[in-house]
């Protein structure tokens, strides 16, 4: 199926979705792998399923794909069901118009770089002329053409990867999907590669699922990214809104560290549209409930990255404390600083630095808008 462009919506009224998965669920026995998943990917979009291991994201990849039958739920492309457990509908999996690129990206060792790309069309019986065109516009989507005539093994893992995006695209496929593509490269190569995708994807427009548990990779390459947590959606977001605004602490942990500071709310110190809270050891906090209910006993997260610490009193006026260093861990780039702050102990993530001696007194700080109240769930 060629690919849909993202064409203009019907005036005044949104887009269809590419994909749409609603209320899935998938038992594997009397496992539950999938609890109830509902998302959506737009035309063009990149989405990303982020979470740990066992989470559901392969599951729930391979149930889009038509490789897995779900127990219950129904998923749309483009607004037309390929599987409905009420409709009791199911449509194969190569006749869906997807693609999917592995974790494992297999392709032949022994075979050149154009008969692996060629593979799929020859086993569909097409004739010589239309594989040489596709799989000639294929390998120049991911500038591997000029490999054609050379054996798989003799490449290196970037140039086999791209090998497998070819054999992906060669079917002109309406979407992509992604199970964790880069994970068998070095760390520099999938940095690397990370980028190279993601230009790709924007310049070709193509509507993408990708599954990832790699943090970085995630924020890095998405529009949006939908977090799983055995089985269930924990939040959906732009990266910005998952890596600035976690809605439970699960979230904020997961996505890049964070120090979770429970307290009892104290309305009556609240300011300038800042919400209070009170420590169990009396460190008032000031921080943003941005939009969310606020009960009595609250959660805030506090990325490691927005403490602050200093020898001197910051001019601040809010939020700061005398603290003692307990110990600094070297990490290169940047040093993670443990703090002793009443009975609770902060991690603070500074850039390279003059190291601060074990037992020093020092202030630390974060601003307010860094202070994030929790949904009710982080309690
Ligand atoms: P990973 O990042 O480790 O691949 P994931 O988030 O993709 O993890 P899934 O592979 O979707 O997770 O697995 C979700 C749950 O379903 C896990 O508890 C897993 O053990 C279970 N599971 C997956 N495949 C099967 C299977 N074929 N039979 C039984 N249980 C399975």
């Amino acid at each position: 199926m060629p690919a849909s462009p993202p064409g203009p919506p019907a005036s005044g009224s949104p887009p269809t979705p590419h994909i749409e998965v609603e209320g899935l669920e998938l038992y594997y026995g009397s496992v539950p792998a999938v609890r109830g998943v509902n998302f959506n990917v737009m035309p063009g979009e990149q989405l990303t399923l982020l979470g740990p291991s066992g989470c559901g994201k392969t599951t729930t990849l391979r149930a889009v794909a038509g490789l897995e039958q779900p127990t219950a739920g129904e998923i749309r492309i483009d607004g037309v069901p390929v599987f409905s457990a009420a409709r009791k509908i199911n449509i194969p999996a190569e006749k869906r118009g997807l693609s999917m690129v592995f974790q494992s990206y297999a392709i032949w060792s022994h075979m050149t770089v154009f008969d692996n790309v060629a593979y799929g069309l020859r086993v569909r019986k097409a004739g010589a002329a239309e594989i040489t065109e596709k799989v000639d516009r294929a390998l120049d989507m991911v500038q591997m053409r000029e490999f054609s005539g050379r054996r798989a093994s003799q490449l290196s893992g970037g140039q086999q990867q791209r090998v497998a995006l070819a054999r992906a695209f060669v079917f002109q496929p309406s979407v992509l999907l992604f199970d964790e593509p880069l994970s068998n490269l070095d760390a520099k190569l999938r940095a690397d590669m990370r980028i190279e995708l993601r230009d790709l994807q924007h310049r070709l427009g193509i509507t993408s699922l990708y599954v990832t548990h790699d943090l970085e990779e995630a924020l890095a390459m998405s529009d949006r990214i939908v977090v799983l947590r055995d089985g269930l959606v924990e939040q959906t977001g732009t990266p910005d809104e998952i890596y600035s605004l976690p809605r439970s602490a699960f979230v904020a942990d997961f996505i890049g560290s964070a120090n979770l500071i429970r307290g009892r709310h104290r309305a009556d110190l609240a300011v300038d549209d800042l919400i209070a809270l009170e420590t169990s050891d009396g460190h008032v906090i000031y921080g943003m409930a941005y939009g969310r209910p606020v009960g009595s006993e609250l959660v805030v997260s506090v990325r490691t990255v927005h403490l602050r610490i200093s020898l001197e009193r910051p001019a601040a006026t809010r939020n700061v404390w005398p603290a003692r260093v307990e110990k600094t861990v070297f990490q290169g780039d940047f040093s993670q600083v443990h703090i002793g702050w009443g009975d609770q102990r902060l991690v603070a993530r500074c850039a390279a630095m003059e190291p601060i001696a074990a037992g020093r007194d020092v202030y630390v700080t974060v601003e307010p808008r860094r202070v994030v109240l929790l949904g009710a769930a982080a309690l």
